[in-house]
């Protein structure tokens, strides 16, 4: 069995995963502000899940923990988690010695994009290449091929968030103007309506739909942003499909059916673009999906495993074998 959590913001989603890839049980508990506190509420929710499931720390042979900081291929180490108070955790030993399994760190939207591949992107026909899109505070992607993330070569592969699509267009924090994430990121959406409310995209969308001009800029600007996202992914990767998750996702078709529409009067103008159907490759993963937890499973079972009856390790935790996954992007 694996353990797969996503470390979220605000909580923490954790999930058992058969050796074929079925999630038999789930939890989720409030996630705790610091590094230590991280640490304590994996490790309380992997007691509950073991509890659940009938496990025992025998049983467990990897462990696989996604969070939104960055994580150098092969390192257990995640940095710069802002948005849980984290400046630089060692997961490795943190939760590997308490655990006595090989743990593996993953970039949140990288592990979701694994997890996402296998729930929705593998059931393609053929499809051995997709990408996932998040939607969140931020915007980024991550591509999969043949089941395994394609990272480039500083991990910086998919981070379509700061490509400009418009000199125009607004400031991003990143120094440019109009970048896809200055354009659809829940966190300049919200910064560039300045309106009090706990769900400023919702309250964007709900403000155009009643006719306010602000809104309406907004709100188009967002669509355009996804739908310039979409195109991007597909010319780049030539994906079989963008799965499009995140917070900012949750608005569910009324976004889709706009990037949708978006997408459509595009390639009515081009019929190079409408060759392409990036309509019909886009996907929504469904609200309260497990991808990232899931994937984040899926990322420690391919890199490191603890032999089955094997003695419960105290300190030795493996490095990260990543032979496996090379072998599949080039295979
Ligand atoms: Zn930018």
């Amino acid at each position: 069995m694996r353990l797969g959590f996503d470390v979220g913001g605000t909580k923490t989603d954790a999930v058992v995963v058969t050796p074929s890839g079925e999630v038999v049980a789930r939890m989720r508990r409030a996630t705790g502000w610091g590094a230590d506190a991280v640490v304590g509420t994996i490790l309380a929710l992997a007691d509950d899940l073991m509890r659940e499931a009938s496990l025992t720390p025998a049983d467990v042979r990897s462990i696989g923990v996604g969070m939104p900081g960055q994580v150098a291929a092969g390192s257990t180490v995640v940095t710069h988690a802002v948005n849980l108070g984290v400046d630089a955790l060692d997961l490795g030993p943190a939760v590997g010695r308490a655990l006595g399994a090989p743990v593996t760190a993953e970039n949140d939207v990288k592990a979701a994009a694994v997890g996402a591949y296998a729930l929705h992107g593998a059931g393609r026909a053929g499809a051995r290449a997709m990408a996932y899109l998040n939607l969140g505070t931020g915007i980024a992607a991550g591509f999969v091929v043949d089941g395994a993330l394609w990272r480039g070569v500083h991990g910086t592969a998919g981070e379509v968030g700061h490509i400009s699509v418009d000199p125009r267009g607004p400031q991003c924090r990143c120094g440019q103007r109009g970048c896809i994430e200055a354009f659809s990121g829940g966190g300049s959406i919200a910064e560039r309506w300045g309106r009090p409310g706990d769900l400023p995209v919702a309250d964007v969308f709900d403000a155009a739909d009643a006719g306010d001009p602000d809104a309406v800029v907004l709100r188009d600007g967002l669509v355009y942003g996804v739908a310039s996202a979409v195109r991007i992914l597909v010319l780049t990767g030539d994906v079989a499909s963008v799965v499009v998750g995140g917070g900012v996702s949750a608005l569910g078709d009324r976004l889709l059916g706009r990037v949708t529409e978006r997408l459509e009067t595009d390639a009515a103008d081009s019929p190079f673009l409408a060759s392409l159907h990036l309509a019909d490759r886009l996907e929504l993963l469904p609200p309260g999906s497990p991808a990232a937890a899931l994937g984040a499973a899926l990322v420690s079972a391919a890199n490191g495993t603890r032999a089955a009856g094997a003695a419960v390790p105290e300190a030795d935790i493996p490095e990260p074998d990543i032979s496996e996954e090379k072998a599949a992007i080039h295979g």
